[in-house]
């Protein structure tokens, strides 16, 4: 049975190409997990519609699906290009204007951010997502600065600014990101993800943000600024003030460099466990499907690594935006999870997690270690919070985790959680052990070959009593 259950889970990115609610249904049912719903572009009406339609076929299908808002954050673009297209060559000096309107086709470009406010003199600055190299000769007036151009190249409309060595001043908040987050505090969201975080006080800002708007969900932070990945402690302190992070390897190798997204990947997903946050890998992970019906061999294996270093998610961005092919990669994405997870062991950490370590983390680091001496098909977790779910998924069983709650909020975080399938039931004393006998009756759960009975580790405790998980059964359903 547990070979049937990915353990690792698809976060997929609505886009586009899979807008029908035909493609919203069959992203579903080919094993998404959570819908990441990207604020840089589209309406508050498309997003509703969306949510809907997600929610619809999610609960048709009898499974918890995360929502993700994803928000722009301090994502500079230029303007408008008159032509859409301008020639750049080494050497050449350019303007970047705030205050331009409309483009005259020569090197003064609108942007759309107030660059003068915040770049200083001998800074890089990126466009067109890394393509051509700048260096900041000159602050020009209160809207405008001169760079010298690096190499030979071109740019166009609204491409991609990069500025990796400039401070943000925590002023990373756009007034567009103030607005979605008040829209997305009234909907139906489990997790807003915050681009270009630099530090742990942005986590903390947009925590005070979210609770004056009265939401439940939870902080992914996306990773992706040369600030936030240039020590040990930095990706420590976001690990730490965060409920779960992003790799997002496509600006990451803009500001910090390509070369270094591996080394941060592994200790992203490291600092992740230690803490019990959720890790999602994105980005490029099957890009080459945005044309073709097949990945290729290196992205395949950038997927299993993802599995065997234990991400709890890895991402599709473009592929099911923007590509020929979403649900083919998505089917392809499944497989190489299923087989990777099911030839391997991913390495157990041998700590226990740290921080605030609670009764829940000591009980379930016990549970995962029984559940693989006795050889579980499942463990069942009773959980209000989530809090002992995520201990458990934390430890990486190579097995299921059932977790049953009575909050939907928390079954919709749990989706992405390390090999957890969350269910919603309104809490009695046996409401764990209760579900999982219904699943096992619905043929949700089967029975390994050769058996008629399911051995479980059951998790549970004190509901009323605050991180009262306390017991561990041996369970045979
Ligand atoms: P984005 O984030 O797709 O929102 O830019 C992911 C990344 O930068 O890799
Ligand atoms: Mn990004």
């Amino acid at each position: 049975m547990s070979t049937l259950f990915k353990r690792t889970k698809i976060l997929a990115t609505v886009g586009p190409s899979v807008f029908a609610e035909e493609k919203l249904k069959e992203m579903v049912y080919a094993g998404v997990n959570g819908f990441r719903l990207n604020f840089s572009h589209g309406t508050y009406d498309e997003r509703d519609e969306q949510i809907k339609i997600i929610r619809k076929y999610a609960a048709e299908r009898g499974k918890s699906v995360a929502i993700v808002q994803d928000l722009q954050g301090p994502k500079i673009r230029l303007g408008e290009l008159k032509g859409n297209h301008l020639d750049l060559k080494a050497g050449d000096e350019i303007v970047l204007d705030y205050a331009i309107k409309e483009h005259d086709g020569s090197k003064k470009m609108p942007v759309q951010y107030n660059l003068a406010e915040k770049a200083k003199v001998g800074e890089p600055i990126f466009l067109f997502d890394g393509k051509i190299r700048t260096t900041v000769k000159e602050i020009v007036s209160k809207t405008a600065i001169k760079c010298t151009v690096e190499n030979d190249g071109y740019v166009m409309s609204r491409k991609g600014v990069n500025l990796p060595d400039t401070d943000l001043g925590g002023d990373i908040f756009t007034e567009k990101d103030l607005a979605d987050i008040e829209f997305g505090a009234s909907r139906d969201f489990d997790y807003v993800a915050m681009s270009f975080v630099q530090s742990a006080a942005d986590i903390e800002k947009m925590r005070s943000i979210l609770t004056s708007h009265g939401s439940k969900a939870k902080i992914i932070a996306k990773i992706e600024t040369k600030k936030a990945v240039e020590t040990d402690e930095s990706l420590e302190a976001i690990v730490k003030a965060t409920d779960g992070i992003m790799i997002a390897r496509g600006d990451m190798a803009i500001e910090a460099g390509a070369e270094v997204v591996p080394i941060v990947q592994r200790k992203l997903i490291a600092f992740c466990r230690q803490y019990s946050k959720i890790c999602i890998v994105a980005t490029q992970m099957m890009a080459s499907m945005v044309e073709n019906p097949e990945p290729t061999r290196a992205e395949v294996s950038d997927v299993a690594t993802a599995v065997i270093l234990g991400a709890d998610a890895v991402m599709l961005s473009d592929e099911t935006a923007n590509g020929k092919y979403p649900i083919d990669t998505i089917k392809e994405m499944k497989k190489v999870i299923l087989y990777t997870q099911n030839h391997t062991q991913i390495q157990a950490l041998n700590t226990l997690p740290t921080g605030s370590y609670k009764n829940y983390d000591a009980i379930s680091h016990a549970a995962v270690e029984i559940a693989h001496a006795v050889k579980a098909d499942v463990i069942v977790a009773a959980t209000k919070s989530g809090a002992t779910a995520a201990a458990i998924a934390a430890q990486r069983p190579n097995m299921p985790i059932v977790s049953i709650t009575s909050e939907p909020r928390v079954a919709g975080q749990l989706a992405l959680t390390y090999a957890n399938s969350a269910f919603v039931r309104e809490y009695d004393e046996n409401y764990a052990f209760d579900a999982v006998q219904d699943l096992k009756q619905s043929g949700y759960l089967k029975t390994p070959e050769g058996k008629d009975t399911l051995k479980v580790v059951l998790v549970s405790g004190l509901r009323d009593e605050e991180g009262g998980t306390n017991s561990i059964q041996i369970r045979k359903i």
